[in-house]
């Protein structure tokens, strides 16, 4: 069983991101330079947002993060994201979610200029995807995506089954999938809470991407013998024998189905780490304008 380890992984895209950046800099070019936007005060956002600000600083890029009250109006809103269109200095902008109820999320995200949209959420980026285009792909997705690529995990003509339609890691991992390209060529099922047999549908699944958001749901039963099982699911369970008093597990039970993988992601130690370096890796070639000409 080979255990995928996007801890490694996304550490040695980040040490190819900072590679880039130095040559960048020796050649006197612009340092690459993300934006964040958070608004209030909800802890998980800070902490997300947190790790993102922090690993701009450890490869090397700028990073500008804009923290607004939790009453600010969606016009205010709307123009901060305006005015961080227009500087040229900022290459990438997020919006960190869930952002207050009285603000549309939607209208935010179709602010967003989709050349600086490192996250892939805007409607012209999520259809470039879908056209297999150059797009910027979510950085969930985009994880995964990577980590089949460089653990050569054959996709063409497999049967993949994603279970999960979210439009941040379930619907895109399987457009992506499908699409004619490496990773992807795959026979692709895509599941949710109306799929009926669903042990049936898993059982046939030579890949198997798991973002339904339920801890361990996925069980050695529901798993073929032999496949590849991508686990995007984080959860925090109370564990006393733990300093911070608490563990991560998956969507996925480790410890049954990856006697029966023939490769693994780990949680925590798997898709996760892969997000950030993702969201960084979307940052780097919108300063090297290389998704829109
Ligand atoms: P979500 O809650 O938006 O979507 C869950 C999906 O599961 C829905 O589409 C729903 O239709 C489907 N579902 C629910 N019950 C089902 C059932 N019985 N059978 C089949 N499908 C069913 O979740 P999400 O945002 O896609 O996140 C999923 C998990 O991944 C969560 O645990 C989340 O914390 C985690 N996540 C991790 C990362 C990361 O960086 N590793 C990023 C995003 C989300």
């Amino acid at each position: 069983m080979i255990l995928v380890d996007g801890k490694k992984t996304s550490q040695d895209i980040k040490n190819e991101i900072a590679a880039r950046v130095a040559e960048i800099k020796t050649e006197g070019g612009k340092t690459p330079h993300l934006a964040a936007i958070l608004v209030g005060n909800d802890g998980a956002s800070q902490t997300y947002v947190g790790a993102k600000v922090k690993a701009c600083h450890e490869i090397g890029f700028e990073s500008t993060l804009v923290r607004l009250e939790e009453t600010v109006s969606e016009e205010e809103l709307l123009k901060v994201v305006d005015d961080i269109n227009q500087n040229p200095d900022i290459d990438g902008l997020i919006v960190q979610l869930p952002l207050p109820r009285h603000i549309s999320v939607e209208k935010v995200t179709n602010k967003i200029k989709p050349e600086k949209d490192v996250d892939g959420f805007t409607p012209a980026n999520v259809g470039r995807m879908t056209l297999n285009w150059p797009a910027y792909v979510a950085a969930t997705p985009y994880g995964i995506v990577e980590l089949l690529k460089r653990y050569e995990i054959e996709t063409s003509g497999k049967h993949c089954v994603v279970i999960g339609r979210s439009h941040i890691v379930g619907s895109p991992m399987s457009i992506l999938m499908a699409r004619n390209g490496n990773p992807g060529n795959a026979t692709v099922t895509l599941t949710h809470s109306r799929t009926q047999n669903l042990k049936e549908i898993t059982k046939t699944a030579d890949i198997l991407i798991v973002a339904i958001g339920k801890p361990e749901f996925v069980t050695a039963d529901m798993v073929k013998e032999g496949a590849v099982v991508i686990d995007v699911g984080i959860h925090r369970v109370e564990d006393s024998s733990k300093k911070s008093g608490f563990r991560l597990i998956g969507d996925v039970k480790f410890d049954e189905v990856s006697q029966k993988a023939s490769a693994i992601t780990p949680v925590p130690g798997g898709v996760g780490p892969m997000t950030i370096a993702s969201l960084l890796y979307n940052t780097l070639q919108a300063a090297e304008k290389k998704i829109y000409q």
